[in-house]
């Protein structure tokens, strides 16, 4: 049997407001446990709770981003349950009248493909505290700093087939709200987090499977991880004859294994209601019109238009559009680079990246800046040094030994063009090796391959290798 994979996933995007989305407390990181904490957050008698205006101004910009509706009015509801870490008893969120409707969104595939990915909806919410297991012997503590934080929460279309696509979504949105400056996108202090809703049905099926929803998976490996080992899991219920049931599940990413939260009889009814607290939330177009303005060119509109612009794959424009920061420097080095928007988004997602990422550093701080990496790619164009060349010139430049020019200049590593110095090696390297000479006569011209590497040997690399090519075959006829 073969088996379809679906996937939906629930984003939680913390937004970067100063302070809470209902009080005046503030939302910074790290602080001592409940130092930032108000009556509001506390959900004591007699506050009442006052919308932070910069939460309404930054999920305005997601639903503008993704090309959906930003209601004209929304409402506020309360979901109510009960847990320590929630002193009100019900979470303000939104639910029939979310902010933001539907949109929609590109992610790029490795096979260099793009898919559209719908978005349900996104609406604002309030985050609860957290509760402390591990600080306290025998005792939870509860921590209610981040009580009142507000969060986006962004639902996808159940529209993913695998867990790469489901990988490359979330990364696309993280991509996204950072360049809209609306959460810093810190996955380590939970500022970004989804549950995946996972099922699978046998290919061909019109009808969706039966999900599970993976909780709070705070990584894009876990993410893949979590999910792949849901459709395994999923797949051998069913192959053995069982049925898969609709329950919440929790990744445990030490074991590489997800295990039932509650089922689907235990979840809770959170009894929704408009809360009385709040008046309906409006959006006027004249607001919505200022906020338009402030919004940055958006990755899918920079991706086609380098796409257009420099000639570069959907894949490639993808990569280099990941965040604002790269997609500036890439569009530095190719106007530093000359006519070379292709040979410089080759470099700045190979060699760079690389290196980068195995020093563990971001693209802002890259030793190597844009200027000299144009200036670089120029001097390849150029043919004052071959591609391999280029690759040690470039290690000199991240050692911080000058630019292109002054490396190549002091190791003296241009190429040598001069026809008359080529042919001098290779009359040398002929008559040093007259028995591959014979062979390649005969047919062996595999033997090529020897001669240009002698050559390029002798000369340290810095011989053009098409010249040599060219040289070394009509020296030969000549034999
Ligand atoms: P709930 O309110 O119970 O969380 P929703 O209908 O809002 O349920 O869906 C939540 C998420 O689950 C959405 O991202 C949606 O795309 C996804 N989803 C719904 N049905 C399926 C399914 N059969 N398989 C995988 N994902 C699904
Ligand atoms: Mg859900």
């Amino acid at each position: 049997m073969e088996w379809e994979v679906v996937i939906g996933l629930e984003i939680h995007a913390q937004l970067a407001t100063q302070s809470k989305i209902f009080s005046a407390a503030s939302t910074a990181y790290g602080a001592e446990p409940n130092t930032q904490a108000c009556a509001v957050d506390l959900g004591l008698p007699g506050v009442l709770p006052v919308l932070n205006e910069q939460a309404v101004v930054m999920a305005s910009r997601f639903g503008l981003a993704i090309g959906a509706q930003v209601a004209p009015r929304s409402v506020f509801a309360r979901k109510n349950y009960f847990y320590p870490d929630l002193p009100k008893g019900y979470q303000i969120s939104q639910f029939e009248l979310p902010i933001v409707g539907q949109g929609s969104i590109e992610i790029e595939l490795e096979d260099g493909s793009s898919k559209t990915i719908g978005i349900t909806r996104a609406h604002l919410e309030e985050d609860a505290g957290k509760s402390l297991h591990e600080d306290f012997h025998d005792m939870t503590g509860v921590d209610l700093n981040r009580a009142g934080t507000p969060l986006l929460e962004i639902v996808s279309e159940p529209d993913m087939r695998s867990p790469a696509e489901a990988v490359a979504y979330m990364k696309k949105i993280h991509s996204l709200v950072r360049y809209i400056e609306i959460c810093d996108g810190n996955m380590q202090e939970g500022s970004f987090r989804c549950d995946a809703n996972v099922s699978i049905r046998p290919k061909g099926q019109e009808e969706f499977g039966t999900r599970a929803e993976l909780k709070n998976i705070n990584s894009f490996r876990f993410v893949e991880k979590a999910i792949q080992y849901e459709i395994e899991r999923q797949i051998d219920v069913l192959e053995g004859g069982g049925e898969v049931v609709q329950e919440t599940r929790l990744y445990d990413s030490a074991k590489n294994e997800t295990r039932s939260m509650r089922s689907k009889e235990e979840a809770n009814d959170y009894r929704y209601f408009p809360d009385p607290d709040l008046l309906p939330l409006e959006v006027d177009a004249a607001f919505l019109e200022e906020v338009r303005k402030t919004l940055p060119e958006l990755p899918d509109e920079k991706k086609h238009r380098f796409m257009k612009e420099y000639g570069l794959s959907a894949y490639d424009a993808g990569v280099l559009t990941a965040s604002r920061e790269l997609a500036a420097y890439y569009e530095d080095a190719a106007s530093a680079g000359g006519d070379q928007p292709k040979l410089v988004a080759n470099w700045v997602s190979g060699e760079l990246a690389a290196l980068l990422n195995k020093n563990n550093l971001d693209i802002t701080e890259s030793p190597v800046s844009a200027a000299m990496l144009g200036g670089l790619v120029k001097r390849i164009a150029d043919e004052t040094i071959s591609g391999k060349i280029a690759k040690t010139v470039f290690e000199a430049m991240w050692n911080g030994e000058g630019d292109a020019d002054a490396i190549i200049e002091s190791k003296g590593l241009k190429q040598i063009t001069d026809t008359g110095a080529i042919e001098k090696v290779i009359d040398d390297i002929i008559a040093a090796n007259p028995a591959q000479v014979e062979q390649l006569l005969a047919g062996k011209d595999k033997l090529m391959g020897f001669f240009v590497g002698q050559v390029m040997k002798a000369t340290q690399g810095k011989a053009n290798p098409g010249q040599v090519n060219s040289l070394l075959r009509e020296k030969l006829k000549q034999k």
